[in-house]
C-alpha cells in the first residue's frame, strides 16, 4: 500500500486529491482544497500545502503517518497586476447643471425662467417667468407661503430648486404644478439672473428634454455651434429622472479627454508605442500584430508605467531575479466605465467616465520550487509524515490534460482552457501525447475587479455579484428573479431587502446598496464576463491551434475556478459554436466537477510511470 497526495498550487486555490498507488493501478481517496498562501511557487505557499494535504487525507480516512510521497506542480510564479486608467473627464467650469436623481423631486414636467432667490422674489413683476432658487434652511411652509404669494401678483413661477429634501411637500401646498427638484447640496452656487430650465419626469420615467442635445438647442435658442457645446450636458443628464440647466454666458461643460499615458510592446521585430486613451481594441490589436510579446512596459509618471513598474518589482521580489530582467509576457486591456464626480457639479452629480483596465503578467521560469518542495517535506515530517517525500511533478499543461482526460467523454486529441483566478490557460494534448501551452492575463479576478469599479462597490460584493443570479424584494413574501420568475417566501424576507436589488447567495440574500437597477447590474456582470473570458478563451486558443485555425480544435474542456461560473461556460461555448468547436464544463475523475485537474494528474502520471 503506497499513500501518494499529488498538490496544485494555483494563484488562487491550492488544490490536493489522496491515492492509493497499486498494482492493480491508482485509487483516489478523497480530495481538498484551500486558499494559496502567498503567491504561487514561493516559500509562503507551505502553510497553504499542508492545509490542502491534510484536507484531502482527512476526506480519505487516512493519517498523515501513512503519506508516503506528495507530488507538487512545477508552479511557475504569476504575478498579474491591474491598472485603471480615466481617459475622459467631465468638467464644469462654470455653474452650469445640476444633473442629479434625488429621490423624491415635486412636480412634472419643463419650466424654463430666469433663475432668481428666493428672498428676491418679492421684486419680480407681473409676467416674469422665473425659477426660484431656494437655499438650504428655508422651512416648506414659508417656501410654499412665498410661492402662492407671487403667483397670486400674476409672477410666471416656471419651476423651483431646492436646497432641502422637501420637493414633494413643498408641490402639494403651491397652487401651481410646476417641477421642483430637491436635494441640491451646492444650492448657494446656483448662478442667479440666469436663463435655466427645470425639468422632473413622472415616477418611473427619465427626462426627455434637458438629455437631448437638441432638446437643450430648443429651451435656450442654440445654434449649431453651441448646440455642440452644450452636448456633454445632454449626455451627462441621460436616464435620471429630473434635472436643471442654468445657461451661464461663460459657462463651460466639457468632456474633455485626459492624457492616460503610453504603453510600449516590445515583440520579435518590432515595438509599438500606443496611447492607453486610443481604448482596448487598439490595444489589443497593436499586441495581436506584436505576438509574441517579449516585453511591455507603461509611461512613467502614469498609471500604467506604476503598474507595470510594480508588477516587475514584486516578481524580482519573489524570485530573486533582478527587476531590470523581469518581462512582462502578457497582458489584455478592457474598455470599461467608472462612475466619477463630476468636477464643478451642484449637487454630487457623477457622469460614467470612460476608463481602460489592464491586466499584465509576468512569469518566471526558475521559480525556487525546490526550496518550496523541501520546505513542505520538512513540514509535514515535523507533522507526523515521518516517511513522506515530496516530488516535484511534470509540466503543468501535461498534467492539466491527462487530469481533464478522466472526464467521461473526453480523448485525445484534446484541448484544456483553465479559467483561473489571474490567468487563462490553455493547453492542448495531441493524439501522440505531445502537448502545447498558453498563458495569457487576465481572468476571475479581473471580472471582479470590473464589476467593483463600474458600480462602485467594495471587492467582496463584487465578487458576490460575480457568482449569484440577482433579484429584486417585490414584497416580503417574494422575489422576482433576474429571469422574471417569481420565488414565494414562508417566512417575511428580512427588512433590510426590501424594495431592493438583492445577490441570490448561498446562505444568504445580500442586498446591493445604492439605486442602481437590477438591468444594469446584470448587465454590468454579464459585461465583465464577455469581456474578460470570450476574448481571452479566443486569444489563447489561437495561440495553440494547430496552424493559428480554431476549425481544427475540436473539443475543449474548461477547467478552474472561473469554469464553476454560473454563466462564464455558456458565455464561451457560444462563442466557440461558430468554429465548430465542442466545449463543455469538465468533470475530473467524473465526480471532482472542473476542480483538482492538475492534482489528478500529477498522481495519474507517476502511476504510469
Ligand atoms: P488558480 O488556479 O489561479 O488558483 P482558481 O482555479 O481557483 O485559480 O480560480 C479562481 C477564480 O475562480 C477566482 O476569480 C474566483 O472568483 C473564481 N471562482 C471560484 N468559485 C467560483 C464560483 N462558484 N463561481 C464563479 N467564480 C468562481
Ligand atoms: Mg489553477
Amino acid at each position: 500500500m503506497n499513500l501518494v497526495v499529488g498538490v496544485d498550487i494555483g494563484n488562487s486555490t491550492t488544490e490536493a486529491c489522496a491515492a492509493r498507488l497499486g498494482p492493480a493501478g491508482v485509487e483516489f481517496l478523497g480530495s481538498g482544497l484551500v486558499a494559496t498562501t502567498g503567491v504561487k511557487g514561493t516559500s509562503a505557499n507551505v502553510d497553504g500545502v499542508e492545509a490542502a494535504v491534510r484536507a484531502a487525507l482527512k476526506t480519505s480516512g487516512a493519517s498523515l503517518g501513512a503519506l508516503r510521497r506528495v507530488f507538487v506542480n512545477e508552479a511557475t510564479p504569476v504575478i498579474s497586476g491591474l491598472a485603471m486608467e480615466t481617459i475622459t473627464e467631465t468638467l464644469i467650469t462654470e455653474s452650469t447643471m445640476i444633473g442629479h436623481d434625488p429621490r423624491t423631486p415635486g412636480g412634472a414636467g419643463l419650466g424654463v425662467g430666469d433663475t432668481v432667490a428666493f428672498g428676491e422674489l418679492d421684486g419680480c413683476s407681473p409676467g416674469d417667468e422665473v425659477i426660484v432658487v431656494v437655499p438650504v434652511g428655508v422651512d416648506f411652509a414659508v417656501v410654499s407661503k412665498g410661492l402662492n404669494a407671487a403667483l397670486e401678483r400674476g409672477v410666471e413661477l416656471r419651476g423651483a430648486v431646492l436646497g432641502n429634501d422637501d420637493a414633494v411637500l413643498v408641490a402639494n401646498r403651491t397652487d401651481r404644478r410646476v417641477p421642483i427638484v430637491d436635494e441640491v447640496r451646492l444650492v448657494a452656487s446656483v448662478p442667479l439672473g440666469m436663463r435655466a430650465a427645470v425639468e422632473v419626469a413622472a415616477p418611473g420615467r427619465t427626462i426627455r428634454t434637458l438629455s437631448n442635445a437638441y432638446g437643450l438647442a430648443t429651451v435656450f435658442g442654440l445654434d449649431a455651434e453651441q448646440t455642440r457645446a452644450v452636448s456633454p450636458v445632454a449626455r451627462a443628464l441621460t436616464g435620471i429622472r429630473s434635472a436643471v440647466v442654468v445657461r451661464t454666458p461663460s459657462g463651460e461643460i466639457s468632456d474633455r479627454r485626459i492624457p492616460a499615458g503610453s504603453i510600449e510592446l516590445r515583440g520579435e521585430t518590432a515595438t509599438l508605442r500606443i496611447d492607453v486613451g486610443e481604448g482596448a481594441e487598439a490595444i489589443m490589436s497593436a499586441l495581436e500584430r506584436i505576438t509574441p510579446l517579449l516585453d511591455a512596459s507603461g509611461e512613467a509618471g502614469t498609471n500604467v508605467g506604476g503598474m507595470t513598474a510594480s508588477v516587475k518589482e514584486n516578481m524580482a521580489d519573489v524570485s530573486g531575479v533582478d527587476p531590470a530582467e523581469v518581462r512582462i509576457g502578457d497582458l489584455l486591456a478592457v474598455d470599461t466605465f467608472v462612475p466619477r464626480d463630476v468636477r464643478g457639479g451642484l449637487a454630487g452629480e457623477v457622469a460614467l467616465e470612460n476608463a481602460v483596465a489592464l491586466a499584465a503578467m509576468v512569469r518566471t521560469s526558475h521559480g525556487p520550487m525546490r526550496q518550496v518542495a523541501e520546505a513542505v517535506a520538512e513540514r509535514l515530517r515535523a507533522a507526523g509524515a515521518e516517511q513522506v517525500e515530496v516530488v516535484i511533478g511534470g509540466v503543468e499543461a501535461e498534467m492539466a490534460t491527462r487530469g481533464a482526460l478522466t472526464t467521461p467523454g473526453t480523448d485525445r486529441p484534446l484541448v484544456v482552457l483553465d479559467l483561473g483566478g489571474g490567468s487563462t490557460d490553455a493547453a492542448r494534448a495531441d493524439r501522440s501525447g505531445s502537448t502545447a501551452t498558453v498563458h495569457v492575463a487576465g481572468a476571475g479576478d479581473l471580472v471582479t475587479r470590473l464589476i467593483a469599479a463600474e458600480l462602485g462597490v467594495p471587492r467582496d460584493l463584487a465578487e458576490q455579484i460575480k457568482q449569484a443570479p440577482l433579484a429584486k424584494a417585490e414584497s416580503f413574501f417574494h422575489l422576482r428573479l433576474e429571469d422574471g420568475t417569481v420565488q414565494f417566501s414562508e417566512d417575511p424576507l428580512p427588512p433590510e431587502v426590501f424594495a431592493r436589488v438583492v445577490v441570490l447567495g448561498t446562505d444568504a440574500l445580500v442586498p446591493i446598496p445604492g439605486r442602481q437597477g437590477l438591468e444594469r447590474i446584470r448587465q454590468v456582470r454579464r459585461t465583465a464576463k464577455h469581456r474578460v473570458f470570450v476574448v481571452n478563451a479566443l486569444r489563447a486558443l489561437k495561440q495553440i491551434a494547430p496552424y493559428g485555425d480554431l476549425r481544427q480544435i475540436g473539443f475543449v474542456v474548461l477547467l478552474g475556478g472561473s469554469a464553476l461560473d454560473f454563466e462564464i461556460p455558456e458565455l464561451v461555448a457560444d462563442a466557440l459554436a461558430p468554429y465548430g468547436i465542442v466545449c463543455g464544463t469538465g468533470n475530473v475523475r467524473g465526480t471532482e466537477g472542473p476542480r483538482n485537474a492538475v492534482a489528478s494528474g500529477l498522481v495519474l502520471a507517476q502511476a504510469a510511470g
